[in-house]
């Protein structure tokens, strides 16, 4: 059966560290930077490989600066 893998990309100049989108990731693949952007925002970025596409992330980002993406992944 085909599963499914997920990566997001994260506008993190337009992030604004709110941190919603972390405790919505079931894989923990979601934290907040320890370096701000440009607007001196710790901004949100992946810290695992884990991310199975499930959008909650993306869902819940007020800022809709989160984009995923799903691979279908054949073993
Ligand atoms: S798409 Fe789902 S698994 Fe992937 S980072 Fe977002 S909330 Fe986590
Ligand atoms: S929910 Fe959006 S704005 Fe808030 S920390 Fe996550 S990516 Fe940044």
């Amino acid at each position: 059966m085909a599963k499914v893998k997920g990566s997001i990309k994260i506008d993190t100049e337009r992030c604004k560290g709110c941190e919603v989108c972390v405790p919505a990731c079931p894989e923990s693949v979601i934290a907040l930077s320890k370096n701000v952007n440009g607007k001196g925002y710790h901004y949100a970025e992946m810290v695992n490989d884990n991310c199975i596409g499930c959008t909650n992330c993306a869902v819940v980002c007020p800022d809709g600066v989160i984009s995923v993406y799903r691979v279908k992944l054949n073993s």
